[in-house]
């Protein structure tokens, strides 16, 4: 008596599969997809090509799925069955074998692009290209690469976004170093001043070996040495109303690391008459605090402070004394928030205040309003002109107390 065996499946070639694909998937041509497309009919556009082929060029909002990780991550990329998928690859085969996997996950309305990028290219039908980014880039970022967040578009963002740090010093260096690392593609610096050595407690854009050198000169190698994609441009000198436009003029976002009153009046009120955003920043002894003033969106520095407070009300760094790692921690908060806005990824530090106290560490974010008689960004400023306020920060006597407004302690310098 003869045992019956299992029934091994009969294996099946290409052309057979190919074959139970077609009659399962759908196809449509590159001119019914532009339609689709030009009607601004809501699908998804799944490109299942490697992700090389999807660099050199791709449909406008196309998502990018390789084929290899079709089932492993559509449940991420789509999360509604019932939304309407076009699969495309380079010539139609593979996006066929893809929608009918995805037909039988259980994505309801598949169908695939006949004849896929190339027909679309021959019938001469727009596309866009990624940035081409080299070898060592795409190492070197790898790990932006990875978060939907930033990929590579914001990579390319960052690469083109252009950002002025104000003061090379205790806040301005760990900004400039992280931005620098992220690869933000030009940081302009503003620092008049040299290196000196009670600077290196706190000042790690510098070292011990460049004692005199101008700070610009000094970051400018540090950052090329830890990022060569840098452009770094230095500007060696002091900000005043005479210069601060030109200086300003060609950055997309200003960051503020500077170590007096003066200037920091002087900052805001040229980012409110040049509508840019102010990431800001401020240390005093063990407390630090940043927040981005970016009027009408929230308030401007003006809007909690409307003018200087009287010298010697304010001691300076020197005077007060502060802890080496704090601008550390403010200025990082101040990159990380200048590579969100160059992003416009999460939710920005406008109209809040982030507060830290770094002996009791506790963190306290406050909410910002705008003052609605604002002397510089209401509808009727008061203030039009760019002013040079004294310079006095730094040679009164302080006695340590601050003033306060709006429940925000007036900050300190680095
Ligand atoms: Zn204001």
């Amino acid at each position: 008596m003869r045992r019956k065996g299992r029934v091994k499946p009969m294996a099946k070639s290409y052309k057979q599969l190919m074959d139970e694909a077609r009659q399962a998937v759908p196809e449509v041509s590159v001119q019914q997809v532009k339609e689709k497309l030009d009607r601004g009919e809501k699908f998804v556009l799944l490109d299942v090509r490697e992700k090389e082929e999807y660099r050199d060029g791709h449909l406008e909002g196309a998502v990018s799925l390789p084929r290899g990780f079709l089932e492993i991550r559509v449940e991420d990329t789509v999360q509604d069955r019932s939304l309407p998928i076009v699969a495309y690859c380079a010539g139609g085969v593979r996006s066929m074998i893809a929608a009918k996997t995805l037909k039988e996950m259980g994505y309801e309305n598949v169908v695939s692009m006949s004849g896929g990028f190339t027909a679309w290219k021959n019938a001469a039908m727009p596309f866009t290209q990624d940035r081409q980014f080299s070898q060592e880039q795409a190492t070197r970022y790898s790990r932006h690469f990875t978060l939907p967040e930033v990929g590579e578009k914001g990579q390319a963002k960052l690469l083109d976004a252009k950002v002025l740090c104000i003061g090379a010093g205790g806040l301005g260096s760990p900004t400039a170093f992280y931005l620098a690392a992220a690869g933000v593609g030009t940081i302009g610096l503003v620092d008049h001043d040299v290196v000196d050595l009670s600077n290196l407690q706190r000042q790690i854009l510098h070292t011990n070996d460049r004692i005199g050198m101008p700070k610009v000169e000094s970051a400018e190698k540090t950052l090329k040495a830890l990022n060569p994609d840098v452009r770094v441009v230095g500007f060696r000198e002091r900000l005043s109303s005479e210069n601060v436009e030109r200086i300003f003029k060609d950055f997309d976002i200003i960051v503020n690391g500077c170590d007096n009153f003066p200037t920091r009046y002087l900052v805001n009120d040229a980012c409110v008459f040049m509508k840019k955003p102010l990431v800001d920043g401020s240390i005093f002894q063990f407390e630090g605090q940043a927040s981005v003033f970016w009027p009408p969106k929230g308030p401007c520095y003006r809007c909690l402070f409307p003018e200087p407070p009287p010298p010697g009300a304010a001691p300076s760094c020197a005077e007060a004394g502060v802890l080496g790692v704090l601008p550390g921690l403010v200025g990082c908060v101040q990159a990380l928030e200048t590579i969100k806005l160059i992003l416009g990824a999460g939710r920005p530090l406008i109209g809040r205040m982030i507060h830290f106290d770094t002996l009791s560490m506790e963190v306290r974010v406050l909410k910002l309003r705008r003052d609605p008689n604002c002397l510089v960004c209401s509808e009727n400023p008061k203030i039009t002109q760019l002013i040079d306020y004294e310079e006095f920060c730094g040679l009164a006597s302080g006695n340590g107390e601050r003033p306060q407004a709006a429940g925000v302690e007036h900050p300190a310098h680095p």
